[in-house]
């Protein structure tokens, strides 16, 4: 393990975050760099395990932080604070990702492969396509997965025409009905029954930092926002706790509906007039509905960053 390159996405693993892991793990084998690893950081969502299940694919291993001097790749996320402990005096040889760059620095040179795409393994894709790579039946299905997830089965406003065509071309080498199979897929990672609120609000968190000031913006995609909803006081004070204990300005959960493409967000903390700004909307009873918002990344983040 020591001598091995850890590929790993961020904390609360997501799908790509997992599947972009274990693609570049194939991909890097392929072009001969044996001596590396896909890990994860935390516990698998339901999405995830039923890919891994379709594929009998066993679950990465848990790691929590990386020694110094640690060679590591990241996919799927640059922040620190959405990294492994001790990111910060590990060796980062690569990058593969399509977020903002922020809190991210490194003392040595790296590779680093930015775009601006609905998925990361959309742009591992290209990586197989640029180096005359052949990918298998089961890389297809890993990075069809992703995109799957990341872009809502292409409905996300953050999909671009690369995940299109990634998705399209994959969809052939598998050679199952990606629609079907990507709705099943979807809707796996709705069942929340059996999650406390602690965890429905941390399965897919993303910590930020603003300038010193720290706020999480949270989501879980549900089939019924209603549903969600009506654990909503128990959500609250999960989500109280959290601000307490992490010293958060503010915390928003995003309840999204996949089928119909919009969200509930619910917000907390001393900067929630950043979210009522951000949507011009005034929340009622903490919460908000926002009508065609499905993303994150594109849609509310940069707009309650701007406001914070
Ligand atoms: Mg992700
Ligand atoms: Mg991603
Ligand atoms: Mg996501």
């Amino acid at each position: 393990m020591e001598n091995n390159v850890l590929i790993f996405g961020h904390k609360n693993p997501d799908t790509d975050s997992i599947c972009s892991g274990l693609v570049k793990e194939r991909l890097n084998k392929k072009l001969g760099k044996e001596n590396c690893k896909a890990v994860r950081l935390g516990k698998l969502n339901k999405e995830t395990k039923f890919i891994l299940d379709y594929l009998k694919l066993e679950e990465p291993e848990l790691i929590e932080s990386v020694n110094e001097g640690q060679e590591v790749i990241l996919v799927d996320h640059n922040e620190f604070n959405q990294s492994a402990e001790g990111i910060n005096k590990a060796k980062i040889l690569e990058v593969v990702d399509h977020h903002r760059i922020a809190n991210f620095e490194t003392s040595e040179p790296l590779y680093y492969t930015a775009r601006p795409y609905g998925c990361t393994s959309t742009i591992l894709f290209e990586e197989y396509k640029v180096k005359g790579l052949e990918i298998s039946k089961e890389e297809a299905l890993l990075m069809a997965s992703s995109i799957i997830s990341d872009t809502l089965l292409l409905k996300s406003p953050t999909t671009t025409e690369y995940d299109k065509k990634a998705l399209e071309e994959l969809e052939k080498i598998v050679g199952i009905d990606i629609k079907e199979y990507g709705l099943e897929m979807l809707k796996a990672g709705t069942d929340l029954n059996d999650f406390s609120a602690e965890e429905l609000i941390s399965l897919d968190a993303k910590s930020l930092d603003k300038n010193g000031t720290k706020f999480v913006i949270a989501q879980v995609n549900t089939v019924s926002i209603e549903d969600v909803l009506k654990r909503q006081e128990e959500l609250e004070k999960a989500i109280n706790e959290e601000i307490t204990s992490k010293g958060l300005e503010l915390f928003v959960l995003a309840i999204t509906d996949i089928l119909n493409s919009n969200s509930e967000i619910i917000a907390l903390g001393n900067k929630v007039e950043a979210v009522e700004k951000a949507f011009n909307k005034k929340l009622e009873n903490n919460r908000a509905f926002l009508e065609g918002v499905v993303s994150r990344k594109k849609q509310i983040l940069p707009n309650i960053d701007k406001n914070i």
